[in-house]
This record gives structure tokens, sequence and C-alpha cells, in this order.
């Protein structure tokens, strides 16, 4: 049997339990039904506001839920297992301490006010520490510019799609049964990034040999990084050369690109995570700059599509320049307002190389 073919069987004995087969979209927040609109201060991370002030040495309920969220981004080093305690300890506080540099905050080591605030976002599920090393090039913020310091990042070994395969071809899970209108974000997403790299993306119609594919999921769907329903963890994607997006079912995604008004702060605006997801595609790793694409969350109630600095240079590195590209991205408006919440993203690519090899043995 065509070992294309066996893959592909797989990956659907794998996928299709947790296919999000109807995913919400929605042209734009005034249209979002009340019926939907949950209540997110009931969301999945914000009991960790009772933790408001807690320190090394105290021991509060349930905080062994948040070192399975640091455990999960990758801040916990060398602890694999899911035996947590609910006591502060050392483990947790240097955790909270990487944690707040990568975010550029105080790193008091304390549940303080502005790092609850940041913990509770929703954001990307690739993680931002990797092998137990940070990969947001922390600690740069404190003594230089921000602006004028590259912080953009890669996976361990720096992944990337080779040179001989620098169009690249997309498809999107047919159970899906997106519209066009939903694909033409997708294909708006792709064109940031080809406009300043030598990379052209391209559509097709076939899932099982496209390079990248593209899937809403709910739950629990086979590779180990389960969704969490709504806000929370937004999408999460795989280094080169797996090409795996996937975004979360449960979402209320917005496609029109217009502002996203706070009064829905579970309305996340499709286009943004889509930039950074294929971000992480091309082997991208996130950043501690704020502004940029890569950095793991988004304010909830805004638009951010467009490249800074950091990603081009990031993404330049690893494919070079757009021959066209003078310097500046065709979008120069850059929509965001103050309000509201993030999104960011998991460690996948260790999991994804592993599933890979599992495949290939079964296959073999
Ligand atoms: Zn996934
Ligand atoms: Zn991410």
């Amino acid at each position: 049997m065509n070992s294309h073919l066996v893959f592909a069987l797989l990956s659907v004995l794998l996928l299709a339990p947790s296919i999000s087969a109807l995913p919400h979209f929605f042209p734009n927040v005034s249209s979002i039904p009340p019926s939907l609109v949950p209540n997110i201060s009931a969301g999945a991370w914000q009991r960790f506001e009772k933790f408001r002030g807690c320190r090394a040495g105290e021991n509060k309920d349930g905080l062994s839920r948040l070192k399975q969220y640091f455990n999960h981004f990758g801040y916990m080093k060398g602890i694999t297992g899911a035996n947590f305690t609910d006591d502060f300890d050392d483990a947790l506080e240097a955790a909270l301490k990487t944690y707040q540099t990568n975010f550029n905050l105080n790193a008091t080591g304390e549940l303080d006010e502005p790092t609850l605030k940041q913990l509770v976002r929703p954001r990307c599920g690739v993680a931002d520490v990797v092998n137990g090393s940070s990969t947001m090039n922390s600690g740069k913020a404190a003594s230089v510019h921000l602006h004028t310091v590259s912080h953009y990042t890669f996976f361990p070994g720096t992944p990337r799609w080779s040179s001989s395969k620098s169009d690249l071809t997309y498809a999107f899970v047919p159970e899906n049964q997106l519209s066009d209108e939903v694909k033409t974000v997708f294909s708006h997403a792709f064109e940031r990034w080809s406009e300043v790299t030598t990379l052209t993306f391209t559509e097709t119609s076939s899932f099982i040999s496209a390079d990248i594919k593209i899937g809403f999921y709910t739950g629990d769907h086979g590779d180990g990084e389960a969704f969490d329903g709504v806000l929370g963890t937004l999408a999460h994607a795989f280094s080169p050369p797996s090409g795996q997006l996937h975004l979360d079912g449960d979402e209320n995604w917005v496609i029109n690109g217009g502002i996203i008004a706070p009064t829905v702060p579970s309305a996340v605006d499709l286009e943004s995570v889509a930039v950074h997801e294929i971000g992480h595609l091309l082997g991208l790793g996130h950043s501690s700059i704020e502004d940029a694409i890569m950095f793991p969350t988004i304010t909830s109630g805004s638009r951010k599509v467009e490249l800074t600095s950091d990603d081009v240079q990031g993404v330049q590195s690893l494919y070079g320049s757009n021959p066209n590209y003078n310097g500046t991205t065709s979008v120069t408006v850059q929509e965001r307002d103050t309000n509201g919440a993030y999104f960011v993203g998991p460690l996948l690519w260790g999991r994804g190389l592993a599933l890979a090899l599992g495949l290939v043995l079964l296959v073999l």
C-alpha cells in the first residue's frame, strides 16, 4: 500500500474523533449570539487569581494546577512527572521567575498582580521554554532597548524547510467544511510571511499531499496537546517539517479583520492567530518582544497581524529576504486597543517528532 495513503489513514484514525466539523466563525463581534458568549470569569485559568500574593514557603489548595500550567509551557525544569504538590516550593519559584522575565515583568518570584494578569490570559499552546532553556531570549530587555535588540528565537536544532521546498502547499481538513471567506483569512496570513521571504504558499485541494495541514479540533485530538474550550490555549503548530497547524474549534473566531470590541472578550481574531502559528510552522519560537507577532499572547479585543522587524529578521535569517521586500510590510496600520486579554501556544515539536516517528514505524 502506498505509504502516503497509510499515513493518511492512520492520521484519520488518530484525529477523526475530535475534528471540529463545525467551528464557529463570525463576520464580526456583534454577530456573535449572546448564548455563545461565555462567562469567561469561569475560564480554566481564572482560578489562579485566588493565589494573589502567594510566595515561596506557603501551601495553597490547588497550587499543583499552577505547576501543571508552568510544566505545560516548559517552565518546570527537569520535572516530567505529574505528582505536583500544593507547596510553593523552590521549583515553582524558579519557574515563576523565568516566566516573569520572559514576559517582561519584575522577577519577584511572587504571584503579584501583574503576573496573575498575564497568567490567566488565553495563549498559544506552544511552550515558551524548550529543553529547560528559555526560548524567549529573556534577560536582554533589562539592559537594552527593546526596539533595537532581536528577540526572535528558533526551535532547538533550528529546524527549517529545506531550500528545495520554497513553494509550500497548504490544505484544510475537509471535515471542517471551511468557507472561502475563512480560507481567505489564512491566505492573507500566509502572504504576510511570503512578502518578506523567498517562500511562497499555495493552497491545494489535496490534504494528503499538502506540506501544511490546517484543521480545527476540539479537546484531545491525538497529539497530546488537548484543546480546552473557549479561550485558554487558542491554537498550536509544529516546527518544520511537520506542517501541522491546529486551532481550537471551540473559540468564537472573528474573520472580518476589523477591530474586535472588548465587550466580547471571548472573541478571537482568526488572522492574528494564524499569522502567529504560521511563524511556528516556519521554525520561529516565541519572542519576548510584546509587539512581535511571535509574542506568546495577543490582546483580545484587538487585531495583531503585522510582522515587526523582530519577526522579519527572524524568518529572513532562516529563508533569506524576498528580493521585492523594501523593508516595510504592505500593512502599515496596526489596529489594537488596550483592553482585554491575550492569546498564546504548547511544546509540540518534541511530541510531534515522536508521533511522526511512531507513524513511520507503523508504516514500515
Ligand atoms: Zn494539535
Ligand atoms: Zn506560539
